[in-house]
């Protein structure tokens, strides 16, 4: 027995010496143990050959068993060495230690707590426009730990958006502005999924797209998308907080026929003539305007996602930033809607 293991020894030093594979050696000592077991099994007891290695099967197949078991146990550790660290996947079900910790100021919050912060752990929020409403909007729903966050815009960041939108920064200019705001929002937040849309949001895809999700904020700045969210949202029954700014002034409210709240075209059934109503870019806009409603679109949908508070429901919310007032209104429904008239309310 003595005399084979040399031997073993010596194939696996005169294979290191040539530089030989570690596998052609093992292959070649395998085949060493394989035909001493078959002399033991095959020839008679006094064979000289037998006789020589050992003369029994059974301390062969004993090394053999211990061998075996030893690899096993080696593989079984280096596959476990392997396996691929813990990455951050949004479960609805379940905080890992660091969410916890970052969600804290929330988990102690009473209209928020624990059960709240699951709840905002597994919304599906879509924000239309990554620009002026959209930027504050999807930075806070991002950080409070909306789950999955949806954004669609077909626009690329411009210099001149940059005195209001700051999810964008100054190298990001000339990229899509999803895939910027994406960026910011992964930095802050590693533990939410983000989901770009790079295009323009069109009648015949809004409804689908819509579907997919709890909760509409439309933070676009032109009349033609700002009606077609709606329609579309009317459609889904999802309700909608949309806020629309101009100079000085900003408004906001949240849009749900489907609990008896007002649809936008109640409020609004015609577009403003044009030139009555223009936009930033011929108007101008005060820098924070932006950053006040659009942080507001933010609070009431993560109240409208907890069920904290009294959202805006029916309740139009004006804001005056050169005079620093704010006027609420009261909204209703208006019967003969061309958007909502056939929609029964539910329960709110
Ligand atoms: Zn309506």
């Amino acid at each position: 027995m003595g005399l084979v293991l040399f031997l073993m020894a010596a194939l696996w030093g005169l294979g290191w010496v040539m530089k030989t594979p570690i596998r052609a050696r093992l292959i070649m000592i395998a085949l060493l143990y394989l035909a001493v077991i078959l002399a033991q099994l095959l020839l008679p007891e006094t064979a000289e050959l037998r006789r020589a290695t050992g003369g029994d099967v059974r301390p062969w197949l004993v090394l053999g068993g211990v061998v075996a078991l030893g690899y096993g146990y080696s593989r079984l550790i280096a596959r476990l060495r392997r396996s691929p660290p813990e990455t951050p996947q949004p479960n609805p079900d379940s905080f890992r230690e660091a969410e916890l910790n970052r969600y804290a100021r929330h988990i102690i919050l009473r209209e928020i707590g624990g059960t709240g912060q699951k709840k905002l752990k597994s919304a599906k929020v879509l924000v239309v426009g990554a620009g002026g409403l959209g930027s504050p909007a999807l930075l806070y729903l991002a950080a409070a730990g909306v789950g999955t966050i949806g954004v669609i815009d077909d626009d690329t960041v411009d210099g001149t958006n940059l005195q209001r939108q700051i999810i964008h920064t100054d190298e990001r200019i000339g990229m899509p502005k999803v895939f910027s705001a994406q960026a910011a929002m992964q930095a802050l937040n590693p533990f939410i999924t983000i989901r770009p849309y790079n295009r323009r949001l069109d009648a015949e895809t809004a409804a689908t797209l819509f579907a997919e999700y709890d909760l509409i904020l439309d933070g676009t700045d032109n009349f033609d998308t700002r009606y077609l969210v709606n329609r579309a949202a009317v459609a889904t029954g999802k309700p909608l907080i949309a806020a629309a700014i101009t100079q000085w002034e900003g408004q906001i409210s949240l849009y749900h026929p489907a609990t008896d709240a007002p649809c936008y075209e109640c409020i609004f059934p015609q577009r403003p003539a044009p030139g009555l109503a223009p936009s930033c870019a011929e108007a101008g806009v005060i820098a924070p305007l932006p950053g006040i409603l659009g942080t507001m679109m933010a609070n009431e949908a993560l109240k409208e996602i907890t069920g904290a508070g009294t959202g805006l429901r029916g309740r139009m919310i004006l804001w005056d930033a050169l005079y620093s007032e704010t006027r609420t209104m009261r909204l209703k429904r208006r019967a003969d809607c061309a958007c909502c008239a056939t929609v029964s309310a539910g329960p709110a």
